[in-house]
């Protein structure tokens, strides 16, 4: 065995019902005596609740999915006006994606420390990806500055998460555990980490839908969730990534669903050269209960009992991107990937995706 596996330095707090206490503990350890906090209005419920008593001198609603240039530039304003000290972000990726804009090497503010308040299973918290977008172009890159201090984890601050998003969410985050066992950087310790994250996945989203309401599927879901953004930190961008990367930026789609409508197309495509992670990924589904065979099995029953999202062309894809899409694919797509790219069987797979038809 070789490799080399970094680790984030980060404090993660699990607070069901508890994050108003944990998040003033956690900002006071942290030092924060002027508050910036960033939530979107339809955050903003949460974000009062939880940073009650925190002394804040900058509100920040403004979030915009994907984290637009000019977005960044008024939040990093605001925050160099209120001499902010910490960042406290609730909401999903689109708010921590902000919170770390605003703390990037090349803000005022670089090195700012956040204290992310997750309510998707989005998982940015967990990583140092960074985003931008000027245009139509969205550049990544990573930062160790912007990793989050500290996550405070309150599964209860889910219940508010309409259902379909909860599931293209939680499959978002499954697609970091399965797209883990491929991934450029991946090592034994990222497999490993997915395997429980996709355990952890299939059950605690089969209890979400059975009951939205009840605690204990979503911080399954929230706990798998975190594992899953952890491996993808890690491990990097494999094929699923980079197929949903090109996508949502060139037709625009939502992040979340378009994840968990590409997701068995690149499994299906992969397994069959990609023997340990078939494997892994069908003990993973096993261990969750149901019986599933293999590896697609799995993905299939977990799909069919959460009524995950199907087509690409149901969520604003036109069928002329599918030609389109493939020759980015191709160009971003990893070197190592287990199953050899061609223009014909990317085609295939993103043609199935739009079409929904099961791989
Ligand atoms: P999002 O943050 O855009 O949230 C989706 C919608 O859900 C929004 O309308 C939001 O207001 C609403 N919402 C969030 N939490 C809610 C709650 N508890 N109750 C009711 N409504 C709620 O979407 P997302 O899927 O969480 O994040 C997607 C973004 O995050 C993308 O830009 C993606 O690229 C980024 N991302 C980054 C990383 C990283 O490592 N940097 C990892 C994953 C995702």
């Amino acid at each position: 065995m070789e490799f080399v596996h970094d680790s984030h330095r980060q404090r993660v707090r699990f607070a069901s019902g508890a994050a108003t206490q944990a998040v003033a503990e956690e900002a006071a350890a942290l030092g924060g005596h002027r508050v910036m906090v960033i939530a979107s209005d339809r955050e903003r419920a949460l974000a009062e609740q939880v940073t009650a008593g925190l002394p804040v001198t900058v509100w920040h609603n403004e979030v915009v999915m994907h984290v637009p240039t000019e977005v960044s530039e008024r939040a990093r304003s605001a925050a160099v006006a209120g001499e902010i000290d910490l960042i406290v972000s609730v909401g999903g990726g689109s708010t921590t994606g902000l919170a770390k804009a605003v703390a990037l090497r090349d803000s005022p503010k670089a090195g700012t420390p956040i204290l992310a308040v997750p309510t998707t299973y989005a998982g940015s918290e967990a990583t140092n990806v960074w985003a931008l977008t000027e245009g139509e172009t969205k550049t990544t890159g990573v930062d160790d500055g912007v990793v989050p201090r500290t996550i405070v984890y309150d599964a209860s601050l889910m219940m508010t998460l309409p259902l379909e998003l909860s599931v293209a969410s939680g499959l978002n985050a499954l697609a970091h555990c399965i797209d883990s066992m491929w991934a450029p950087r991946t090592d034994p310790i990222d497999k490993a980490l997915a395997g429980e994250g996709i355990r952890a996945l299939a059950s605690g989203l089969r209890a979400v839908v059975t009951d939205p309401q009840q605690l204990d599927g979503r911080e399954q879901t929230l706990y798998g969730a975190y594992l899953g953004a952890v491996v993808f930190g890690s491990a990097g961008s494999g094929l699923h990534h980079k197929i949903c990367h090109v996508l949502g930026g060139m037709f625009n789609l939502p992040h979340a669903e378009t994840h968990a409508i590409v997701l068995p197309h690149v499994l299906a495509f992969n397994t069959p050269n990609a023997a340990d992670a078939e494997r892994r990924i069908a003990e993973a589904f096993r261990a969750a209960g149901g019986e599933p065979v293999g590896a697609q099995d799995g993905l299939r029953s977990l799909r069919a009992d959460v009524d995950a999202p199907r087509a690409l062309r149901d969520i604003g894809m036109p069928e002329a991107g599918i030609d389109k899409a493939v020759a980015a694919v191709l160009a971003a797509a990893p070197a190592g990937n287990p199953t050899p790219m061609n223009q014909e069987n990317i085609h295939e797979l993103l043609g199935g995706a739009w079409a929904g038809e099961e791989p």
